[in-house]
């Protein structure tokens, strides 16, 4: 490890210089390690930290040798003594393997104190660093199985992490540079995302979905990866959604057990999907792709980034997310490689447009000569009015109401069902909205909890509100289904209301069940508000489709009539119009040399539309095509 070997040398002789006192110093993936038995001299010295995490670019994390840790029972006691009460502390748990001590509370500026003075104090007295995480609004299971998975394993942690740096500190094999990519899934398409990149060097892949509305075309390619899986050096996942993640848990059950690159809230939207996948296939009576376990190491594997911090993921290749709007803790990603001999920005799936919930989406990248960019809605030239939508979805819901009818909205239960919640809130605080109950059924409630979590994700209005412990998702207007006063039962004789429901396709959970009890009354209503895919029950619902085939609750076949009211309304929509793509790619400067359009049902006809209006070769490949970057 000759590369890391000089980073450490160098490190050494300014701490030296500064008569700072350290152990050792070590990898941690990407990151830096410096062990001390005085960890406060590096708090209360901030300057120095500082000054080394800028000279080389990494995040540097301090660590207390064991042997100076206090025993942890009298440092719980010593914790408690020093954080204010009104922190709101829901639990403190000791990482010996990193010398963390993890706070989890209400309030984690508190925690924090005026310049860090609370942490501080509880580092001099006690020398375990706090790692501070905020407290959802209200309990959830999945964030506390999440967070308790981190905490298990991390002697297992700690190697992997020394693995991955290994890789990533190794000299480069070859002299010849040359890129690749390789479509392996959602070209031509939307659904089962996954590209494979290759220098002589690295192998990396970017996203790893599944197609959900497409049996029979589910998965994508990865036939084509004829190389053992450990010489894929790093897997990339720009967003938690299905189409982006879902066949990585199958990934990790073939083998794999290299690093996977997101954001934090994408690590545990993924996980709260990926199990939620499982129960749904077993209810189907499918069997699932993978298994708990399997998402378990995914979650293990996760190594966090926040937007525009740079990090070397395989030799010579730098990764940075950027905010792409999107959902929660949604990316584009920046790929620096070779020096910066190439620049590659995958788009992933992008909002360059209004959103209730985050902020705009962040376009500015240092270099960019390949753009991968998304196109979901490319083959449309509309480009509705959130207003305008805003109000007509509201009328939609009054005149089903005033007939004593029932709504269903299918969302996505990340994203799209928030967007749509916040404004139903408004309208309902603003005594506009006609329903007093909107059901909430499937995974929306824990995903609306994860949005309570990472405050500093969403946009100045709702930040607030969550922090004042005022938070929209947590309005009266909202019951969650339950096996109790709300079931689903209960839920289908309160005419009046409104559902929101997963999955936002009709392509299985509760959305398809609520649909089959609904569809044959004229006065219920059911409203689109998020894309429909090819093949999906969705689409061809909206496209209007009659009548169908079901087994009803006994597993009988029957005919389903569809008689509800539907209506699509286009405006809650996270991705981005095709104005708003078109707009995206002005934006840029300096131009990308070459654009390829994914994600789409009309790939090629937008890639056209693309080169004629900016003169940039734009092409649009199929699955399993490869491109020679440079
Ligand atoms: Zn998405
Ligand atoms: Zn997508």
């Amino acid at each position: 490890m000759d590369l890391f070997d000089n980073i450490k040398k160098q490190i050494s002789s300014l701490l030296n210089e500064k008569k700072m006192s350290f152990s050792k110093i070590e990898p941690e993936a990407s990151e830096i390690a410096i062990y001390t038995n005085d960890p406060y001299s590096f708090f209360s010295n901030k300057t120095i930290v500082g000054e080394i995490a800028d000279k080389f670019k990494k995040r540097i994390n301090i660590r207390t040798e064991k042997s100076s840790l206090m025993d942890s029972a009298e440092a719980y006691n010593k914790i408690k003594e020093i954080i204010p009460e009104d922190a709101g502390i829901k639990s403190i748990a000791f990482d010996g393997v990193f010398s963390e001590v993890v706070i989890e509370a209400d309030k984690p500026g508190v925690v924090i104190g005026k310049q860090g003075d609370v942490s501080k104090s509880i580092i001099k007295e006690t020398k375990w660093i706090p790692k501070i995480l905020r407290a959802p609004l209200e309990p959830s299971e999945i964030i506390k199985k999440i967070r308790g998975y981190a905490i298990k394993n991390n002697t297992e942690r700690r190697q992997f992490l020394k693995e991955v740096a290994k890789k990533i500190y190794s000299p480069p094999v070859s002299n010849k540079e040359w890129v690749r990519m390789t479509a392996l899934g959602g070209f031509r398409e939307v659904g089962r995302s996954a590209i494979l990149l290759e220098t002589p060097d690295t192998k990396i892949l970017l996203d790893c979905g599944i197609n959900p509305a497409d049996k029979n075309e589910e998965a994508p390619f990865f036939g084509v990866i004829r190389f053992p899986l450990d010489e894929l050096d790093a897997v990339v996942i720009t967003h938690a959604h299905i189409d982006h993640v879902g066949f990585l848990p199958y990934l990790f059950r073939a083998g794999y057990r290299g690093p996977v690159y997101c954001t934090e809230p994408t690590k545990d939207i993924m996980a709260l999907l990926l199990l939620d996948a499982i129960s749904v296939s077993e209810k189907t009576g499918r069997e699932a792709l993978y298994g708990e376990e399997d998402v378990k190491e995914v979650i293990k594997h996760c190594i966090t980034k926040n937007f525009r911090e740079v990090t070397d993921i395989a030799p010579g290749i730098r990764l940075t997310f950027h905010n792409s709007a999107h959902i929660l803790g949604s990316a584009s990603a920046h790929l620096h490689i070779g020096d910066g001999k190439h620049n590659l920005v995958y788009s992933a799936d992008i909002k360059y447009g209004f959103t209730r919930l985050y902020n705009n989406m962040d376009a500015n990248y240092p270099r960019v000569d390949t753009l991968i960019l998304e196109s979901t809605y490319g083959g449309k030239p509309l480009n509705p009015s959130r207003n305008k939508s805003e109000d007509r979805l509201i009328e939609v819901l009054n005149e089903t109401h005033d007939k004593g009818g029932i709504t269903l909205i299918p969302v996505f239960s990340v994203g799209r069902a928030q967007e749509v919640m916040i404004v139903l809130e408004e309208y309902f605080r603003r005594g506009k909205l006609k329903a007093e109950n909107v059901f909430i059924d499937g995974m929306t409630r824990e995903a609306s909890l994860i949005h309570t979590v990472y405050p500093e994700y969403l946009k100045m209005n709702i930040k607030t509100r969550v922090l004042q412990n005022n938070s929209p998702f947590s309005s009266k207007l909202f019951r969650s289904v339950d096996y109790e006063e709300n079931s689903r039962e209960n839920v289908l004789n309160s005419p009046g209301s409104i559902i929101i429901a997963s999955s936002g396709m009709l392509t299985g959970g509760p959305s398809v069940a609520y649909f089959n009890e609904l569809a044959d009354n004229p006065n219920n209503s059911l409203v689109f508000v998020g894309y429909q895919a090819r093949n999906s029950l969705g689409q061809k619902v909206q496209k209007g489709l009659k009548s169908m085939i079901i087994n009803d609750s006994k597993g009988k076949t029957k005919t389903l009539n569809v008689n509800l009211r539907i209506e699509t309304i286009d405006a809650f929509s996270g991705h981005a119009y095709r104005q708003e793509l078109l707009n995206y790619v002005t934006s840029l400067n300096p131009k990308p040399k070459t654009i390829l359009v994914n994600h789409g049902d009309s790939c090629p006809e937008f890639a056209r539309f693309v080169a004629k209006k900016f003169h940039i070769n734009t092409l649009s490949i199929q699955n399993l095509e490869s491109v020679r970057l440079r």
